[in-house]
């Protein structure tokens, strides 16, 4: 899911920070994510290109288990261009029901399966321009696409890679396209190919958007940012746990 123009302002970029980021640094949270996800796969259930091309493009504005659980009973019964094409917008369209944006989705998802049978032989093209001419798949798409079958080592900024790379002072820019092209300068080519995975597997179970795991965080000696939110995070707590010892009123 992109960043919406809320959560695109929400993280700030750490305090002291300075870009390009120190190269040390950066290669060591890379080093330590890659030794606890040595193979970080996406989470979304695909066996072909085109069913990866189906899920990704079902994924914008909801979860990956939402997706999964729309997908198991879809590509049962249509998992190529040829059949997605032969179910049409009234046959995709309960089978997403549950998802976000599922009209619009179910017209894309039947366009880009005709257009992949009538302009590419029925196979996925497996290059950016082609693939972001088809409908419903934008640069985000793409790039996770191209990133998880091997093609182009690409970074697909969504909420939780923009929020990790802020607050690990990673990239500091406003937009999802900026900080894409600051990731690629700064994240060490080796690493490249599996940062998506990393950032946003980390953003999702550990650096998540309101209560971050610092203290369970495996990077947070590295991570500008921890300091600023435990003291915010701990003053709360004292109030929670005064408020939890304080006497009852008239007691
Ligand atoms: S220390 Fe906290 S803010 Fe920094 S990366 Fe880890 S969880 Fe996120």
């Amino acid at each position: 899911m992109p960043p919406t123009a809320r959560t695109a302002r929400t993280p700030r970029a750490a305090p002291g920070f300075r870009f390009p980021p120190d190269r040390d640094r950066v290669e060591t949270i890379f080093q330590r994510l890659s030794g606890v996800m040595p193979e970080p796969k996406t989470e979304l259930d695909f066996t072909s290109p085109f069913t990866l091309v189906v899920a990704v493009a079902l994924s914008a504005q909801a979860t990956d288990v939402g997706v999964n659980k729309a997908t198991r009973t879809l590509f049962a019964v249509a998992d190529t261009p040829a059949k997605m094409a032969a179910l049409g917008v009234e046959g995709v369209t309960p089978y997403i029901a549950s998802i976000g944006l599922y009209r619009n989705k179910a017209k894309n998802v039947v366009a880009l399966s005709r257009m992949i049978l009538d302009q590419h032989g029925g196979e996925v093209p497996l290059n950016r321009s082609d693939l972001q001419a088809l409908p419903g798949v934008g640069r985000k798409t793409a790039s996770v696409v191209l990133n998880e079958l091997g093609v182009e080592p690409a970074i697909a900024v969504d909420t939780h890679v923009y929020r990790v790379s802020h607050r690990l002072a990673l990239a500091n820019a406003n937009t999802p396209d900026k900080v894409e092209a600051q990731l690629h300068k700064v994240v060490p080519a080796q690493w490249l190919p599996k940062a998506h995975h990393w950032l946003i597997l980390h953003g999702r179970y550990v650096c998540t958007a309101r209560k971050p795991n610092c203290p369970g965080c495996i990077i947070s000696d590295l991570c500008p940012s921890r300091a600023g939110i435990m003291a915010d995070v701990q003053p709360s707590r004292s109030r929670t746990a005064r408020a939890k010892a304080a006497p009852p009123s008239g007691a």
